[in-house]
C-alpha cells in the first residue's frame, strides 16, 4: 500500500485542501519567533500554484480546546506567509461555513486562502466526521503536508480523507519519510542512535524498537539514570522512573543479545537542586552524592560518546543530553551537537527540544536533516504507523 504525492496527482485548476502545520512559536507580543514550519511547506504551495491549483491551507495553532481564542489566531502566520510567498494570503474568519465557502467559490490562483485555526472547533481534535465533512466541502483534492501532526487522529488529518476521492501527501512529508527510511530501513552502517531527554516512559518503547535496527545506542539525558540505576548505581536524586527499571534491564539484555553497543554516561554534572543557580560539580556516575541530582553528562562522557560516533555512517538523534535550557547544564548537549554536526555521517535530528539545541548552537546547516515532528518522529522511532499516513494509503 503506497501513498501518492502531490506531484503524482492531477491538480490543475482544482481546489486543493492542504493540511499544514503552522503551529509556530509566538512571543508575548504575538510575533513569530521561528518560521521553519512555514518555510518547510513552501515547495508544496509553490508546486500547487505552478500547476494552476487553488490553494486552501488549513492548520491548528496551540490548544484552544474548541473555543475561539484571538491569541491563537493564525493571522500572524498569514502575514509571514504572504511575505515568504510574495503573494496575497486571504485569511478567513473561520475554517468552515457559508462565508468560507463563498470566499473559496470566488477565488482564483492569484492568491492563497488560509483558514482560521482548526482547533477553534472541538470536532478537530475529536476526529469528528461532521466537522471533517464540512472541511471536505471546501475542496476537490486533499493533501497532507503536516508530518508533525500526522501521529494524531484529528479530523483534518484522518476523518477528512474519507470525504475525498483523491488524497496525497506534500513534499515536506515526502522529505520526512524519505530521510527516516534512509536512516532506519536501509542505512549506511554503522548506524548510531542517540537518545536523550526526560520523557523516559515514552522513549523506552522507542529504544526497544530502535535496538533491533542500530549498531550502537548512546543514551544521555535523564533517561540514562534509569539505566544506571538498573545496573546498580546509586544515582542520588537524579530523575529515575523506578517502575521502568525492569524494562531497562530487558533493553540492556536485548542489546547484548543483538551485539548492539550500548553507551551510558560515565560522569555527570550534578547539582544540589534543580535550579540554574544551584551549586554544581562534576562526578563519576559511581560517586553521585546522595542528595544531589545529575543534570548533564560530564566531560569524560562527551569524549566517550564522541569516540563512539567516530566511525558512524548514519546518526539519528532525539533528546538533549542534559537540562540544556540552563547554562550550567548545557555543555553536554552542545558538545554533542558539535560532534554530530562535524561527523561524516548522514545526520537526522528529531524535532522538539533537540532541534532547539541544534539551532541555539548555530549548527542547523551542518545536519543532513532536521525533522519538523517531535511526537510524530518518536512514533516512527517506536515503529508505530502514523494515522495521518495510513489514511492516505490507497487514496490516489
Ligand atoms: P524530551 O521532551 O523527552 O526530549 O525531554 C527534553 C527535556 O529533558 C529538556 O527540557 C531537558 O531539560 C530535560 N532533561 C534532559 N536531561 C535531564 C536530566 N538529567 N534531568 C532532568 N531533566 C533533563
Amino acid at each position: 500500500m503506497s501513498i501518492k504525492y502531490i506531484n503524482d496527482l492531477d491538480i490543475s485548476g482544482k481546489r486543493l485542501f492542504i493540511r499544514v502545520d503552522f503551529n509556530v512559536p509566538l512571543d508575548e507580543m504575538g510575533n513569530i519567533t521561528d518560521d521553519t514550519r512555514i518555510r518547510g511547506v513552501l515547495p508544496t504551495i509553490d508546486h500547487a500554484l505552478d500547476e494552476g491549483a487553488k490553494v486552501i491551507l488549513a492548520s491548528h495553532m496551540g490548544r484552544p480546546k474548541g473555543k475561539v481564542d484571538k491569541k491563537l489566531s493564525l493571522e500572524p502566520v498569514a502575514r509571514r506567509l504572504g511575505r515568504l510567498l510574495k503573494k496575497d494570503v486571504v485569511m478567513t474568519k473561520d475554517c468552515i461555513g457559508d462565508e468560507v465557502e463563498k470566499i473559496i467559490d470566488d477565488m482564483n490562483s492569484n492568491y492563497v486562502v488560509l483558514l482560521e485555526n482548526l482547533r477553534f472547533h472541538i470536532g478537530e481534535e475529536e476526529n469528528d466526521e461532521n466537522f471533517a465533512k464540512e472541511l471536505a466541502r471546501l475542496a476537490d483534492v486533499y493533501i497532507n503536508d503536516a508530518f508533525a501532526i500526522s501521529h494524531r487522529s484529528h479530523a483534518s488529518v484522518v476523518a477528512v480523507t474519507r470525504f475525498f476521492d483523491v488524497c496525497g501527501a506534500g513534499f515536506l512529508m515526502k522529505k520526512e519519510l524519505n530521510y527516516f527510511a534512509r536512516a532506519m530501513e536501509n542505512p549506511a552502517r554503522p548506524l548510531v542512535a542517540i537518545i536523550g531527554g526526560a520523557k523516559v516512559s515514552n522513549k523506552l518503547s522507542a529504544l526497544e524498537n530502535v535496538i533491533k535496527k542500530v549498531d550502537k545506542i548512546i543514551v544521555g539525558g535523564a533517561m540514562a539514570f534509569t539505566f544506571l540505576k538498573a545496573l546498580g548505581y546509586d544515582v542520588g536524586k537524579s530523575l529515575v522512573e523506578d517502575t521502568l527499571i525492569d524494562t531497562a534491564h530487558k533493553i540492556l539484555e536485548s542489546a547484548k543479545e543483538r551485539n548492539v553497543k550500548f553507551y551510558l554516561p560515565v560522569d555527570c554534572v550534578v547539582a544540589d537542586k534543580f535550579d540554574s543557580e544551584a551549586e554544581t560539580k562534576i562526578t563519576t556516575v559511581q560517586e553521585i552524592p546522595k542528595d544531589w541530582m545529575a543534570l548533564d553528562i560530564g566531560p569524560a562522557t562527551t569524549t566517550l560518546f564522541a569516540q563512539a560516533l567516530q566511525d558512524a555512517k548514519t546518526i539519528i538523534w532525539n533528546g538533549p543530553m542534559g537540562v540544556f535550557e540552563m547554562d550550567a547544564f548545557s555543555r553536554g548537549t552542545f558538545a554533542m551537537v558539535s560532534h554530530v554536526a562535524n561527523s561524516y555521517a548522514l545526520t537526522i535530528v528529531g524535532g522538539g527540544d533537540t532541534d532547539v539545541a541544534v539551532n541555539e548552537a548555530g549548527e542547523l546547516s551542518k545536519m543532513s536533516y532536521i525533522s519538523t515532528g517531535g511526537g510524530a518522529f518518536i512514533d516512527l522511532l517506536e515503529g508505530r504507523p502514523l494515522p495521518g499516513i495510513e489514511a492516505l494509503k490507497n487514496k490516489g
